[in-house]
Order: C-alpha cells, then structure tokens, then sequence
C-alpha cells in the first residue's frame, strides 16, 4: 500500500465516524506516525509504500478510532501551544481554550513573576508554558493523582521546564512559606448531569478525576482555590481560572465577594464565558 492508498483507507475506513476536517489532520498525523514524513513531504512521496508492519499498525489504530479512542490517546501527544505534550490516559488532553488562557496570562502580566501556582497540572501543559513565558520564575505544580504526575515531569523533561511538582490534595494542601505572584488553575468543572451529552471520547476516555464535579457543588474548587488564594498570593498578586461557561459569573461573584478586585471574565474564541481573572487587593 502506498501512501496515496493508505490516505484513502483511512478515509473510506472513518468517512461515518469523523468529520471531512477532522479526518483531514487524522490521515495527516496518522501517516506521519506511520512514515515520519510531515505533511508536506507525504504530498511528494505520495508514492512511496508502506511496510506491512506499518500498514498492520495503521489497521490497528483504526479500529480504536473507530471504537471512540481519542487519536492523541493512541499517538500518545497531543499539541498544545506549539508544542508536543506527552498524554496517556491519566491526564485530560489539553484543549484549544487552555491555550487562550495562557494567552490571556501572557498579555497581562508585563511585570517579571517569582513564583507561580498551577493547581491540577494534569500533563503539566500550562506549568510548562508559563515556565517558558516567565523565564525568571519558579513554577509550582499540584496535581492529586501520581500518574498524570509522572506524565507531567516526562513532560517537563522534554521540554527543559524547571517545575517543582507536588503531590496534594487541593482541599488539604497549604503552602507553608511561599507567596505566589500568579495562581492559575484549571480544574475539573464538569457537572456529573453533563454525563449524557458528552462525546463518547471524552467520557469513556478521558480522566474522570480530571472532569467532573457533583451536581450539587459544581464551583467547589472555585471557592477553595479563591480562599486558597486569599491566603497565598500576593497583594496585587493575580488568580485566574479556567471555567464552564455556565458558571463564570457565579465564579466572578465568588471572587469580588472573597476580596478581589477587577475581576474580569473573557470568553473563548466559539464565544463562550471561559475564563476569570481577578486581583488580590
Ligand atoms: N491543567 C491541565 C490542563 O489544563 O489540561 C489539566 C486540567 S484537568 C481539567 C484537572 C486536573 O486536576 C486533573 O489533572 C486532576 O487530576 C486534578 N485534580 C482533580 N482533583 C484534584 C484535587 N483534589 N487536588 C489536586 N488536583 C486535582
Ligand atoms: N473543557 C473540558 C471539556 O469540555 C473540561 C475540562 C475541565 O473540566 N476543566 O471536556
């Protein structure tokens, strides 16, 4: 099979599981797992064969797209900001609108930063973002679970991040000495009602630890992460969160009642509420 027919395979084999453009960057990475060649240089060695070992390997991986598996999973790397990012099935796959909050964090923060918190680090993508951003600053990771942990410092390594990772429980966690200028998190958001709607490569794929919250407390990281942060940023220290867009404004509300100050919500690029920033006074 040359690379012209393994395009086509893989077409005819996804045409009812995925959209035109979503299986155009599928063919596309899955041919460039399979040959190493981007995809540009697939387009001019279109006639050039696949091994059967390789064309035995891209059978495989169809069947677990066509069984829901999300392709990062099955590539195990996912984009994000540029770069390539390790992932298994212990940490969420980072998303589009992560990387809007980053951007959000970049554009803001003109002032050189210290020390920076991201709470629920998962595959440690905005810890090692931010580390390459604020060149000067220690960056601190939490996550609960040891196994997106270990993704997240593979992660670390390859991209030559200094990340202090710690292993806690936000809802028990206290940091001892320091002061942070930024405290940034992301964290689980989704209520469990939400369940019904989801995409089967979400919900039977992703971490639900890294997803859901009880119906009947959706914002409860929002309110101890505000507390927390009360307590360990800085004055003039800033918070911000990733949110449902549901609840950004219960989010804001929460914030300007703890102590906050210009607290803001930006929406993401399909214009949805995403993201709270806000001000320790
Ligand atoms: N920061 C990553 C990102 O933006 O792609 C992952 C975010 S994911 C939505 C939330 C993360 O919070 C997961 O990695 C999960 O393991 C972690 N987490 C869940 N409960 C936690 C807790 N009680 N304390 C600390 N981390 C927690
Ligand atoms: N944005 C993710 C989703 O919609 C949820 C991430 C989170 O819970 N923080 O699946």
């Amino acid at each position: 099979m040359n690379i012209k027919q393994a395009q086509k395979y893989v077409t005819t084999e996804l045409a009812d599981v995925y959209s035109n453009s979503e299986l155009i960057s599928i063919k596309r990475e899955l041919l460039e797992y399979a040959t190493g060649l981007n995809s540009a240089q697939q387009i001019l060695a279109d006639a050039d064969y696949l091994t059967p070992e390789q064309v035995e390997k891209l059978a495989e991986q169809i069947n677990q797209l066509k069984a829901g598996e999300p392709l990062q999973y099955i590539l195990g790397q996912a984009y994000f900001y540029d770069r390539i990012f390790k992932v298994n099935k212990n940490v969420l796959i980072p998303r589009p609108e992560t990387e809007e909050l980053i951007e959000w964090i970049k554009e803001d923060s003109l002032n050189a930063k210290k020390n920076i918190l991201d709470i629920g680090t998962g595959s440690g993508c905005i810890a090692i973002i931010l580390n390459k951003i604020f060149h000067g600053a220690t960056v601190y990771a939490i996550d609960v679970s040891a196994d997106a942990l270990q993704v997240a410092q593979d992660n670390a390594k390859e991209h030559d991040a200094k990340i202090e990772f710690i292993q806690a429980d936000i809802f028990s966690y206290t940091s001892p000495e320091i002061q942070f200028d930024i405290i940034v998190s992301n964290p689980p958001y989704v209520p469990e009602s939400e369940k019904e709607e989801m995409q089967t490569q979400v919900l039977h794929f992703e971490p639900h630890i890294a997803l859901f919250v009880p119906n009947h407390n959706p914002l409860k990281f929002y309110t101890h992460i505000t507390n927390f942060a009360i307590q360990y940023l800085k004055a003039g220290g800033e918070l911000y969160f990733e949110t449902h867009y549901l609840y950004a404004s219960e989010v804001k509300k929460y914030m300007e009642q703890a102590g906050f100050v210009k607290v803001e919500i930006k929406k993401d690029l399909s214009g949805k509420d995403r993201m709270v920033k806000g001000i320790k006074k």
